[in-house]
């Protein structure tokens, strides 16, 4: 695709322009015409909402779940987000993919709660720019009234960096949020510029450590610093802390010997449409 081939000329070295030349004008080429297509996916029912597994890493049990939007494109199949997010951006229509994202998910925790699975929380992304529209209060307690689900059982994921750009504003939308009842958590924590000083003033209740800090663990000396810092840190602020990023046991068990509460990733499984995860869930106890 664009990307390798940009990646391609990158390694050929600086001197063959024309070759990259070609490889971006084909990647905003892309671009464009997923941002045409984009329009149209929201209203054809083409975004997918995929679902990841939280871990208990002190009972074993299944804690909860994180909603993660994907693209079901008539002609490429499925398109990742780091792929079409960003063309949603630009196009203006994250807010509404939020949105689509928070609904389908309350739905699928209702119908999960309804078969008996004793799940604690359903996570969804913010973006900022949902933050900016202003009715992020109002949609989340639509979908949870609309659900019959209680507001705890919601968990909304904001970046570090997020938080930080919409200022004021953002902290404003935290608190209300924080009335409600929704659980907050801070997505990526370590990657983004973050102040304690405002982590501290904030009513959130998680940090989710980024999975940069784990996937070189248990043999990085350094990272397994971090990790333990991190997680000392969250404890000491009274926050609940999960692990990103989990590819194996024995990073599994470094974290849970830290303090870590919830684990999150492929060790456990890759984000996956409902009917899939359903058949976890219905395995039972990871
Ligand atoms: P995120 O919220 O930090 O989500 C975690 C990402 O890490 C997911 O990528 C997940 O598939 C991936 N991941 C989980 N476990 C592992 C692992 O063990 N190893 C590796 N290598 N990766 C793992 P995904 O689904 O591609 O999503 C990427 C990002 O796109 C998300 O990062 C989030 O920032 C954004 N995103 C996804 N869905 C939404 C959405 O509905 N709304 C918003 N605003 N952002 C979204
Ligand atoms: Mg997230
Ligand atoms: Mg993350
Ligand atoms: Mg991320």
């Amino acid at each position: 695709n664009a990307d390798s081939a940009v990646t391609l000329a990158k390694q050929r070295g600086r001197n063959n322009y024309a070759f990259y030349t070609q490889a971006l004008t084909e990647q905003a080429r892309r671009r464009m015409s997923l941002e045409s297509d984009l329009h149209l996916a929201l209203q054809r029912g083409q975004l997918r909402v995929y679902y990841q597994l939280q871990k208990d890493l002190r009972s074993g049990q299944w804690a909860g779940l994180e909603a993660l939007v994907r693209w079901q494109h008539p002609e490429q199949g499925i398109i990742p987000p780091n792929e079409f997010l960003p063309v949603a951006r630009h196009a203006g229509l994250m807010g509404d993919i939020d949105e689509f994202v928070l609904h389908q998910a309350c739905r699928q925790m209702r119908l999960w709660l309804d078969a008996g699975y004793p799940l604690r929380s359903m996570a969804v992304n913010m973006s900022g720019y949902w933050m900016e529209r202003g009715d992020v209060v109002s949609s989340a307690r639509a979908a949870l009234t609309q659900c019959g689900l209680e507001a705890s059982h919601l968990e909304l994921e904001v970046t570090e960096d997020e938080v930080m750009q919409h200022g004021e504003q953002s902290e404003l939308l935290l608190d209300r949020l924080a009335e409600l009842g929704v659980r907050l958590a801070i997505d990526d924590f370590g990657t983004g510029y973050s102040s304690l000083l405002r982590l501290k003033r904030m009513p959130v209740n998680k940090l989710k450590i980024d999975r940069g800090f784990i996937s070189d663990l248990p043999g990085s000396g350094s990272d397994s610093a971090m990790a333990r810092a991190i997680i000392a840190l969250g404890k000491s602020l009274q926050l609940s802390i999960t692990a990103e990023g989990i590819e194996t046991p024995a990073q599994e068990a470094l974290l849970r010997e830290f303090g870590c509460d919830t684990g999150q990733g492929y060790l456990y499984n890759a984000p996956l449409p409902a009917a899939e995860v359903e058949r976890l869930l219905a395995a039972g106890p990871a």
